[in-house]
């Protein structure tokens, strides 16, 4: 048979689409893609000319079975998304179970993911963490969620989207406390590349201010809960408590 490639592209900086990338992209009998005018424009960009088929959450089991068939008549196919690494918040599981079920050799071509991306600048303990992707976008669902992992001791990393990142980090603040750390990773490798770090409280109040860090893409990761954390805000508590005795 042939094989199913999986294959990251950029993230934003179209420099990060590696040599491998590349050359797997040109040789396959066709290219599966999340969205194919998105990545008709990428390959545009590199001058790879190959058919596309639409790969969407939708449609992946039954398009799967037909993937499958070919791959097995010996095509070798691959498999990109919008973004990064697919699968990664991102379709193709469906098809790479089928591919690995029917005994098709499923290979990847690693590359940009800002999950990792994301964590490789935060600065935050990163031997242990969680990726939890996108939180629910309905607010009791999401502050469910959030509280659900008030205790998680490990880096805590989310995607969000422009229009919810502000509320996603009042959550945050609710959930897990104003002064929990946090970095925000926005717009990785592209021209408005900003990370901030702080407390969940300073990140929040900076969001809020300044429309700008309202725009893009975004990676939030937040520090986990830890005797660190907990002492320090009991720290807090006893501080403010002497002082409030000295208050009118
Ligand atoms: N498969 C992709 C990957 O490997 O990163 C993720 C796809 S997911 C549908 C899209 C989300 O990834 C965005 O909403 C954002 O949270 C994050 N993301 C993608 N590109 C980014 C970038 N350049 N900077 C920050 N976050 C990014």
């Amino acid at each position: 048979s042939g094989s199913l490639f999986v294959v990251a592209t950029p993230i934003g900086n179209l420099g990060d689409l590696s040599p491998r990338a590349l050359e797997t992209l040109k040789r396959v009998a066709a290219i599966c893609a999340e969205d194919t005018r998105h990545t008709r424009q990428l390959l545009a960009h590199f001058g790879v000319e190959r058919p596309l088929i639409a790969l969407h959450e939708h449609n992946e089991d039954e398009i799967a079975e037909r993937l499958v068939a070919r791959l097995l008549a010996g095509e070798s196919l691959a498999l990109v998304s919008d973004a990064g690494t697919p699968l990664v918040s991102d379709p193709g599981f469906r098809l790479v179970r089928a591919a690995r079920a029917a005994g098709v050799p499923v290979s990847p071509v690693p590359g940009p993911s800002a999950l990792i991306a994301a964590l490789s600048v935060a600065g935050m303990p990163s031997d242990r963490f969680v990726f939890e992707g996108f939180l629910p976008a309905k607010a009791t669902a999401r502050r469910e969620r959030l509280s659900a992992l008030a205790g998680e001791t490990r880096t805590l990393v989310f995607y969000e989207s422009a229009h919810r990142i502000e509320d996603a980090l009042a959550d945050a603040v609710a959930a897990f406390g104003a002064q929990r750390p946090a970095t925000i990773a926005r717009e990785l490798t592209k021209l408005f590349e900003t990370v901030l770090d702080g407390t969940l409280e300073d990140l929040r109040a900076r969001v809020a201010a300044d429309p700008n860090q309202r725009k893009g893409e975004f990676v939030l990761l937040v520090h986990g809960a830890g005797e660190d954390a907990d002492a320090k805000v009991a720290d807090g508590r006893r501080l403010y408590a002497k002082l409030s005795e000295h208050l009118p």
